[in-house]
């Protein structure tokens, strides 16, 4: 038996095929745990299964406030069981239990507990302008969707399955989610509670690990699931899109980013510095809106740069289950290499570095180098280069000069990507006005990753369709039907419009 099993038709379980794969603590490259490998068999099961309880089952007949009952209950059940989902999140992923701690469990039952006022505060019906002549009544019905599939990526592991489960449940629906394989452990661990607890009747959520390229191919693809939610590359995006539209499902893509932090020439640079330093370097910058261009006015360019690379150097690199660390192993010693890669780039693009640009030294003894990145700060970089254009995915950031804030704003649209962005500056009115004029989803004005379930997120461009959170997140998951009632049951006074056909019938 597997030490973490797949949730199918409320049963854990091996994976059909008695598979299984190895997980890893990155920073110490120690096995964690065996975990079950879906396939492609086992995710036809639970789709089948889900359709059952979708079509027959009790879940979507229940009211909201029903429905908000269990929600708030999983937050209840995330929140008792806290720490030992922090610790099992940063030791699969890498993230800092600092951060585990602090955000990705308690964020994840915030999502659930909002995503239950929205299943008691949305309304289900709500009534159209009423027609004299002819005469009607019309009103809209809000319904689930049906079986709501949700792919998940490794950098925000728990945070992620709750913004794809909470919103799909509150609304009606069944969800079935396939985790990362590198960070699979902790949405397994959650399927186990929740079936402990005996919370949710069988096969209203279902959670299968398993390789992306089968499991996630049959939860994008299979005719029996109504809407695809996927966080992850913009790559598998484009992918999970082709998939979709074989049965014209609804997808929602979370992509990748390339987001612009704007740092004006007013800026309060101690202030500036450290949104530029957090928005770039937190989680290693294995965050998809990491602001990791940042574009400095000219007239404070030299000066915020020397603050930038004295301060990223007292950031501490360590093991990722010590509260003191800032900055863990990058999730696997890919990460490592891709940051090594463009940097090396960067290094032909624009010269060397004016701090970090390889992997660390000094670090704690038992850690291995190999899965850590030092914060790299490439200065003077042309955004039209590959390393302020393409997505790295690590602690990398680029620094590119800017003389008024129409050419700021030029620069940080010209990008493929639009999924966030900062605006740095103490006059508020004209950081707003340049925060009105960025092509991208979310923007913080002196801030940076503030992101919370009852705010809107997602992208424009290549960085996604559609938005996660907020109320427009609940409804995406929801269909609408248009009612229209003739209150004439006989007759044909009312009825003039059927001669558009034909004025004998
Ligand atoms: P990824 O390779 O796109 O994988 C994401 C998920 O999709 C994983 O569960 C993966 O499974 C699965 N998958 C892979 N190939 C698939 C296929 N052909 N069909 C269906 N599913 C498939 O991304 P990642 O490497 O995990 O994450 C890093 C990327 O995600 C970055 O580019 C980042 O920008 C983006 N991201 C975006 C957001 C956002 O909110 N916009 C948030 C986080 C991350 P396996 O793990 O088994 O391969
Ligand atoms: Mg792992």
């Amino acid at each position: 038996m597997a030490d973490y099993q797949l949730l199918i038709d409320g049963e854990l379980c091996d994976s059909a095929s008695g598979q299984t794969f190895e997980t890893y603590n990155p920073a110490k490259n120690e096995k964690i745990a065996e975990i079950a490998k879906g396939g492609t068999e086992d995710a036809v099961r639970a789709i089948e299964a889900a359709r059952k309880a979708f079509d027959e089952g009790p879940w979507p007949k229940l009211s909201g406030s029903e429905r908000a009952e269990k929600l708030r209950a999983i937050a209840q059940l995330i929140n008792d069981n806290a720490n030992e989902l922090a610790e099992l999140e940063s030791l699969d992923s890498g993230g800092t239990i600092r951060k585990s701690q602090l955000a990705d469990i308690p964020g994840a039952a915030q999502a659930f507990t909002w995503f239950a006022q929205m299943a008691e505060e949305r309304p289900d019906k709500a009534d159209l302008p009423v027609a004299v002549f002819p005469q009607s009544t019309n009103y809209a019905l809000y319904e689930p969707l049906g079986v709501c599939t949700g792919i998940i990526p490794w950098n925000f592991p728990f945070i992620m399955l709750s913004w794809k489960i909470a919103p799909a449940l509150a609304a009606g629906n069944v969800s079935i989610i396939k985790p990362a394989t590198y960070t699979s452990i902790t949405a397994l661990k959650l399927a186990q509670l929740i079936t402990e607890a005996d919370l949710l009747p069988p096969a209203v959520l279902q959670v299968i690990a398993g390789p992306g390229s089968t499991v996630g191919e049959e939860l994008a693809a299979n005719p029996l699931v109504d809407k695809v939610a996927f966080t992850g590359s913009t790559e598998v995006g484009r992918r999970i899109m082709q998939l979709a539209s074989g049965t014209v499902k609804p997808v929602t893509l979370e992509l990748g980013g390339k987001s612009a932090n704007i740092v004006l020439d007013d800026a309060d640079l101690d202030q500036a510095s450290a949104a530029v330093l957090w928005g770039t370097f937190f989680h290693g910058g294995q965050v998809c809106e990491s602001g990791t261009r940042a574009l400095v006015d000219k007239k404070i360019y030299d000066e915020l740069v020397g603050i930038l690379a004295d301060k990223a150097g007292k950031i501490q690199l360590g093991d990722q289950m010590d509260f003191m660390t800032d900055i863990g192993p990058l999730v696997n010693r890919i990460q490592v290499e891709t940051a090594e890669r463009y940097c090396a780039l960067g290094r032909e693009e624009v010269g060397e570095p004016i701090c970090g640009g390889g992997r660390p030294e000094g670090l704690p003894e038992g850690l291995d180098v190999n899965a850590y990145f030092q914060p790299t700060i490439f200065t003077d970089v042309p955004n039209s280069s590959k390393i302020a254009q393409e997505e790295i995915f690590g602690p990398v950031l680029c620094v590119i000069p800017f003389s008024s804030d129409d050419e700021a704003v030029a620069i940080a649209n010209d990008s493929i990507y639009g999924l966030a962005g900062g605006v740095q500056s103490s006059n508020l009115e004209r950081a707003e006005a340049v925060a009105a004029k960025m092509r991208t989803g979310t923007v913080w004005i002196n801030d940076y990753h503030m992101i919370s379930p009852d705010r809107p997120f997602g992208g424009y461009k290549q960085s996604g369709i559609g938005r996660e959170l907020g109320t427009f997140g609940y409804d995406v998951y929801r269909q609408v039907k248009h009612v229209h009632v003739n209150p004439e049951t006989s007759g044909r006074d009312n009825h003039i419009q059927y001669s558009a056909l034909s004025s004998n019938i």
